[in-house]
């Protein structure tokens, strides 16, 4: 009798990859919770996220995967310079999203407002505010633009033509923040009384509460209901990337891309508890926060917090610790995660090493994964990879910014050099409780160094 063994099929990780921002603490806050929900989902053996202008980078958060195949889903609502370029450099792919030697494997989807789902999403949230009046009112789909490119309202325009087509609503238009037509000029040359205004957006951040609301008539920071206008009723919904079935639109981008549905039941893989469970072994301190086993369950504190009964801390879910840990004590956004002012008094109480895992990863994005990572870049290589401005920075440039940002602003050790040493290398071995070490330039880095070589780029966060 002869036994055939058969292959077990190849995990599959997926990778969101976004904007971010070092000043707007809500540019990357629904892809965070997206991840957290689709980390829930069970469709994944791992699920990373990666941001231009967050921790953690795309590089870092890549290199954090261990699965046989990666699928890459760009969190952005058009194809553009991003997807385009920035996403396939900083991954080691080519324009067309392969030549990157394995594993994992790497599939890059089209952005998630290049969705083919996304015109059934915009009509189902417009149906759902507009009721019966629905056939009467016009529907805005309002996206950013950008005049630099041509195409990046190609995804609002595929969802007009294809609301128009099924003729569900009075009229539809597309609109646009930078670049024509313009958002005020669109609905001021409607007919409707009633006018409601879906952004084409990623986050609700100033573009839909102030920008979109003012350029309708409407007070900054509108809720989501009907407000009259003069003689109409406005109505500014959140925005399209909010909305609660981006999870699923984003599983149908990955099982396209792979050409099979995904398992249901996949226990998510953190190939770091390992390193997690040492620390908690030895002193259990991860940056600021301490982590402590108690039984089958775990604690999580500010380790300044060890002395305070638990009574006078509030209890954090790890949604809790996301939203609120992103602010220090004053309520200003804290872009760098690693930036020593956690703030106290709260304790989240987690019911395995996986949740503990998790929790982790929510306070120090990227944290984990680095503790395995062994390859410590250099300047020189960052530069060369990112073009202009960077390759103009000399290394007073570079050790000046590192002085502001990384000496005294920054947890992590800074590993890298300006130029590729031996040294930097060796300094890379270390053991899993270390402070977390820091690889290459993280954004944050990159965004103040750019400020600095370009004054009139944005500027860096307030830290
Ligand atoms: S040490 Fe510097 S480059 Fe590294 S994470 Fe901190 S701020 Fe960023």
């Amino acid at each position: 009798m002869t036994t055939t063994r058969t292959a077990s099929p190849p995990t599959t990780g997926l990778l969101l990859v976004a904007h971010g921002s070092s000043e707007d603490p809500a540019a990357s806050l629904p892809v965070r919770r997206l991840g957290l929900e689709l980390r829930a989902s069970g469709r994944f053996a791992q699920v990373a996220l990666g941001f231009w202008r967050e921790w953690p980078g795309l590089r870092g958060a890549l290199a954090g995967l261990s699965t046989d195949r990666a699928v890459v889903v760009p969190v952005f609502m058009a194809k553009g310079w991003f997807t385009t370029h920035v996403v396939p450099r900083e991954l080691g792919l080519d324009v067309a999203g392969a030549n990157r030697p394995g594993p994992p494997e790497v599939r890059v989807t089209r952005p998630i407002g290049a969705s083919e789902a996304m015109s059934e999403l915009v009509e189902a949230m417009a149906l759902e505010r507009l009721g019966e009046a629905a056939s009467q009112a016009a529907v805005v789909v309002a996206g950013h633009g950008t005049a630099r490119s041509p195409r990046s309202g190609d995804s609002v325009r595929q969802v007009v033509e294809a609301l128009r087509h099924r003729g569900r609503f009075g009229s539809v238009e597309a609109a646009f923040l930078e670049q024509a037509p313009g958002l005020a000029e669109v609905v001021g040359a409607l007919e409707a009384d009633r006018v409601l205004v879906v952004p084409f957006l990623v986050a609700d951040g100033p573009h839909r509460a102030i920008d979109m609301a003012t350029a309708i008539g409407l007070p900054a920071h509108p809720d989501d209901q009907p407000i009259p206008v003069g003689a109409r009723t406005m109505w500014l919904t959140p925005s399209v990337g909010t909305h609660q079935c981006i999870a699923d639109l984003v599983i149908k981008l990955v099982t396209d891309a792979i050409g099979e549905p995904l398992a249901h039941n996949t226990t998510p893989r953190n190939p770091h508890t390992t390193q997690l469970l040492n620390t908690v072994m030895s002193d259990g301190l991860l940056g600021q926060v301490l982590l402590s086993r108690q039984g089958d369950t775990f604690d999580l504190r500010h380790m300044e917090d060890t002395a305070f009964p638990d009574t006078q801390l509030a209890e954090f879910t790890i949604d809790g610790l996301l939203e609120t840990l992103r602010l220090d004590a004053d309520g200003r956004y804290r872009p760098n995660p690693y930036a020593p002012d956690l703030r106290r008094g709260w304790v989240a109480r987690l019911s395995d090493a996986a949740a503990a895992a998790e929790a982790v990863e929510v306070i120090y994005p990227g944290l984990l994964a680095n503790l395995s990572r062994a390859d410590v870049g250099a300047w020189v290589d960052t530069a060369a990879r990112l073009g202009e401005p960077f390759v103009r920075a000399l290394p007073a440039d570079v050790e000046r910014i590192a002085q502001a940002r990384c000496t005294s602003a920054c947890l992590c050790v800074r590993r890298w050099e300006y130029a590729r040493t031996t040294a930097s290398r060796a300094a890379s071995s270390r053991s899993p409780s270390d402070t977390p070490a820091c690889l290459e330039p993280c954004p944050i880095f990159l965004a103040a160094l750019q400020h600095a070589l370009t004054p009139s780029s944005p500027p860096p966060d307030h830290a």
